[in-house]
C-alpha cells in the first residue's frame, strides 16, 4: 500500500546542521569530478574517444565531466535497443513499473543534498534553488508512480452498457525520445524520464550539452535498481544531430521536449513528416520558453510586490521558463515599486554558489548565454533606463557572472519586453491602469506563467478569467511550482499545452483502448 502523495519538503540552510550535512556533500561531489562517462545502450556502456567536457560555469577550467560525442549512428543503435526491449517493458504490470520509480525515489532522497551538490557545481545553482531542483524530481518521481496506478486502468469511468463486458486501459505508446534542458538538470531529466517509463514506454534520453553528469546520476539509479537492458538509453552528443536524429527516426513514437521555443519549434516541423517506413503519427509533448509578467496595481502591498519580482526575476540568474522578465506596474506606485526593487537587487549577493548557502546569484550557464545576455543588455539600454546592474563581474577563475539588471521606462512592445533573454533582466514598464496592464501582460507570443499583486477582488477575479497564461500566481511570485500542487505548462509559444505535475500528464505517454465483449 501507497501513502497519499505530499511534496518533499525544502531544507533550511541557516540550521547550523544542515549546513555541514551540504558542505560534506560538495565535497563528496567535488571527489568525483572529471572522470569520463560513456553512452549507456541497451545497458552496455559504449565509450568513444571523442568527447565533450561539462564544466562549472563559476571556473570554467574546472571539468566536471567528460562525455561522449555521440552521433546519429549512435542514436540509432539506441533506438533499436529501445524498440527491441519494448515488446517486453509494455507487458510489465503498471505497479511494478512504479516501483522502479519508488525505488529511484527513494535512493534520490537518502542522496538528497549529493544531488543537489552535483548542481551546485554543474549548473551554478545556490544551495537553496539546487535543494528545490532535487525535492521536485522526488515529487515526480513519487508523483508519476501513483498517478500511473490510478489511470492505468480507467474501466471504472466508463457507462455501463447492458450485456457487454467493458474496459478502458491506458497502454503505452512506444519509444520515446526524451531531450531535456539543462536549466532543472534533475529535475525536468526526471519528470519526463519517469513519466515515459512508468506509462510502459522505452526511452533514449538525451540530456542538455551542459549538464550530463547530473543526468547520468539519475540514469544510474534506474539502471542500479535492474530496469531491463534497452529500456532506458542515454546518450550524449550535439543537439541537432544527436537530437535531431531522434527526432527524425521513423521508430521514434512520441517526442518529449523541454527546451527553447526556436529548438522546440523546429522539432515540431521536423517530428511532424511521416518517414519511410513510419506507422504512426508522432505525439509531441514540447515545453517552451517564457516571457513572464508580473502585474502590480495601486491595492497591492508593494512591498511584498517586490519581493516577488526580485526572486522571480533573479533566482537561479533569471535562467527559468518562469523567471519574471517583465514587471508591469500601474503609474501612481510605479516609482515606489521600482525603488523597492532596485533596493532588493542590490541587496542579493553574488558569487560561486559552492561558496556559500547566503550566496543567491551564481553564475550564468556559459559563453553563448553571456554573448546573448549581453547582447539584451545592450539592446535594453536602448530601450529604457539602466537603474541597476548591466556589467560582466570579472573574477580570478573567469567565471560567467553577470549583474542583475533592471531596465525602467521599458515600452512593452520594445524587444527586451518580448523576446526570451533568458537570463538576469528585468524590464519594468510604467501603465496607466489595471486593465491596460492586462493587456499588456497578455501581450507577448508566450503564455507560461504570470503574476498580479492587487487586494481588489474585482481584477483578481478578472485575471483568473483574462490573464492568458498556464501558470497563474495571484498575490506571489511567478516561480516555484511544485509538483501535484501547481501542474505547470504554458500557452501559445510555451507549448503543446501539457501539465508537468498534474493529474493528466501521463496521458501524453499513452493511447487508450476501448474493450467491449458481448457476452
Ligand atoms: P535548448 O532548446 O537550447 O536545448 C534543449 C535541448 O534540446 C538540449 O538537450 C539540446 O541539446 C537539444 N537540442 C538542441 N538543438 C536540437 C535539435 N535541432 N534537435 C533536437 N534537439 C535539439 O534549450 P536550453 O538552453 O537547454 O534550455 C533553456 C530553454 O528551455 C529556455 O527557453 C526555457 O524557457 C526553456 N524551458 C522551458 C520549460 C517549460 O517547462 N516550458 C522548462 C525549462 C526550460
Amino acid at each position: 500500500m501507497l501513502t497519499p502523495y505530499f511534496p518533499e519538503p525544502y531544507t533550511y540552510f541557516s540550521v547550523d546542521e544542515n549546513q555541514y550535512a551540504f558542505e560534506q556533500a560538495l565535497k563528496k561531489v567535488k571527489n568525483d569530478l572529471g572522470h569520463t562517462y560513456p553512452l549507456v545502450i541497451d545497458n552496455k556502456k559504449i565509450s568513444i574517444s571523442n568527447t565533450f567536457a561539462s564544466v562549472n560555469p563559476a571556473r570554467p577550467e574546472e571539468v566536471i565531466g567528460r562525455f561522449a560525442m555521440g552521433d546519429a549512428s549512435h542514436a540509432d543503435a539506441a533506438i533499436l535497443a529501445a524498440t527491441r526491449a519494448f515488446d517486453e517493458w509494455r507487458r510489465v504490470p503498471v505497479e511494478e513499473r512504479a516501483r522502479y520509480l519508488l525505488r529511484a525515489s527513494a535512493e534520490m532522497r537518502r542522496r538528497k543534498h549529493e544531488f543537489s551538490a552535483m548542481m551546485v557545481f554543474e549548473v551554478g545553482k545556490s544551495w537553496a534553488e539546487a535543494d528545490a531542483d532535487t525535492a521536485e524530481a522526488i515529487d515526480f518521481l513519487e508523483y508519476y508512480a501513483r498517478q500511473m496506478i490510478r489511470i492505468a486502468d480507467s474501466t471504472h469511468a466508463l457507462t455501463s452498457y447492458p450485456s457487454e463486458l467493458l474496459q478502458l486501459k491506458y497502454i503505452p505508446l512506444g519509444v520515446g525520445a526524451i531531450i531535456s534542458p539543462w536549466n532543472f538538470p534533475l529535475a525536468i531529466a526526471t519528470g519526463m524520464v519517469s513519466a515515459a517509463l512508468v506509462a510502459g514506454n522505452t526511452v533514449v534520453f538525451k540530456p542538455a550539452e551542459q549538464s550530463p553528469y547530473v543526468a547520468y546520476k539519475m540514469c544510474e539509479l534506474f539502471w542500479n535498481n535492474g530496469i531491463p537492458a534497452g529500456v532506458l538509453n542515454f546518450i550524449t552528443g550535439d543537439g541537432a544531430v544527436v537530437g535531431g536524429r531522434m527526432v527524425e527516426h521513423p521508430q521514434t513514437r512520441f517526442i518529449s521536449f523541454t527546451g527553447s521555443k526556436e529548438v522546440g519549434v523546429s522539432i515540431y516541423e521536423k517530428g511532424a513528416k511521416v518517414q519511410a517506413g513510419q506507422k504512426w503519427l508522432k505525439r509531441m509533448i514540447l515545453e517552451m520558453g517564457g516571457k513572464d509578467g508580473i502585474i502590480v496595481d495601486e491595492t497591492a502591498n508593494l512591498d511584498d510586490a517586490a519581493r516577488g519580482i526580485v526572486a522571480s526575476a533573479f533566482g537561479f540568474q533569471g535562467q527559468k521558463c518562469s523567471a519574471c522578465s517583465r514587471a508591469i506596474i500601474v503609474d501612481s506606485v510605479y516609482d515606489v515599486v521600482a525603488k523597492r526593487v532596485i533596493e532588493l537587487t542590490n541587496e542579493l549577493v553574488m558569487g560561486a554558489t559552492d561558496s556559500s548557502w547566503k550566496v543567491n546569484v551564481g553564475p550564468v550557464i556559459d559563453q553563448d548565454a553571456v554573448d546573448k545576455i549581453t547582447k539584451y543588455i545592450g539592446i535594453g539600454a536602448g530601450e529604457g533606463e539602466l537603474l541597476t546592474g548591466g556589467k560582466l563581474v570579472e573574477t580570478v577563475d573567469n567565471g560567467y557572472f553577470i549583474q542583475p539588471t533592471v531596465f525602467g521606462g521599458v515600452n512593452p512592445s520594445a524587444r527586451v519586453s518580448q523576446e526570451e533573454i533568458f537570463g538576469p533582466v528585468l524590464a519594468m514598464s510604467r501603465v496607466r491602469d489595471f486593465d491596460e496592464a492586462l493587456k499588456i501582460a497578455n501581450g507577448t507570443d508566450y503564455g507560461l506563467t504570470g503574476a498580479v499583486y492587487s487586494n481588489n477582488r474585482y481584477r483578481l477575479e478578472e485575471a483568473r478569467k483574462e490573464f492568458f497564461v498556464g501558470n497563474l500566481y495571484l498575490n506571489r511570485k511567478s516561480t516555484g511550482a511544485i509538483v501535484g500542487v501547481h501542474p505547470f505548462g504554458g500557452f501559445n509559444m510555451s507549448g503543446t499545452d501539457s501539465k508537468a505535475g498534474g493529474p493528466d500528464y501521463l496521458l501524453h505517454f499513452t493511447q487508450a483502448k476501448s474493450i467491449a465483449e458481448k457476452l
